[in-house]
């Protein structure tokens, strides 16, 4: 399903609300280290779930927020928004456009909402089951994760490529078949 905008307001680097159009074919981002290059990608994360700060490269939630610089007050809350063109219904969600939303304040109070209305965590990663892309999924290859891969065991390592191919979600399956 096609991604066509991403929206990034006071989420990290972007302290005013930013908006990325994606046109059909491959998108590069490029700019100078420490531009938020990086921060897209962990924005991208973020708003499809991700729970972990640390991965996020920060030790709370609430470090996501824009911290403020030497001309620009800090921001008062946090909201990415990704928008799915969903004609093909390739989203499990019966509407032709798909906006899935994460805001966070500085109280700590945090919300996900599908097309402006509220939901729970679990309906956005509802929402990606079985697209093959997810906030933990290899769709997102962060800096440092292909040392990783190289240098995993071989079998973690076969792990990664049966996910890639489709095959681990059968095993899945199957092992909970087999506990049944
Ligand atoms: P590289 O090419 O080195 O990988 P990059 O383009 O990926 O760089 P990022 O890592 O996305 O850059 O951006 C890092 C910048 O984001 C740093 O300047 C950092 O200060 C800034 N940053 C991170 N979190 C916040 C925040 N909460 N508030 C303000 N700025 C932040
Ligand atoms: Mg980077």
């Amino acid at each position: 399903m096609p991604l066509t905008e991403l929206i990034i307001d006071g989420f990290k680097s972007f302290a005013e609300k930013t908006r990325i159009k994606f046109d059909t074919g491959i998108t590069g981002i490029v700019g100078p280290n420490g531009s938020g290059k990086s921060n897209i990608t962990e924005a991208i994360r973020w708003v499809m779930g991700e729970s972990s700060a640390k991965s996020l490269r920060g030790s709370n939630m609430k470090d996501v927020i824009f911290a403020g610089s030497e001309f620009r007050k800090p921001a008062s809350h946090a909201e990415v928004s990704m928008i799915f063109d969903n004609y093909k219904r390739e989203l499990n969600f019966d509407e032709d456009q798909v906006i899935i939303s994460r805001r966070i304040l500085r109280s700590g109070d945090n919300e996900y909402l599908i097309n402006k209305r509220n939901v729970r965590q679990k309906d956005i990663r509802a929402l990606f089951l079985d697209s093959g892309i997810s906030q933990d999924s290899l769709a997102i290859i962060s800096q440092g994760r292909v040392d990783q891969i190289l240098n995993s065991h071989p079998e973690d390592r076969r792990g990664l490529f049966e996910e890639a191919a489709g095959i681990l979600h059968f095993k899945k399956q199957k092992e909970e078949a087999r506990v049944q």
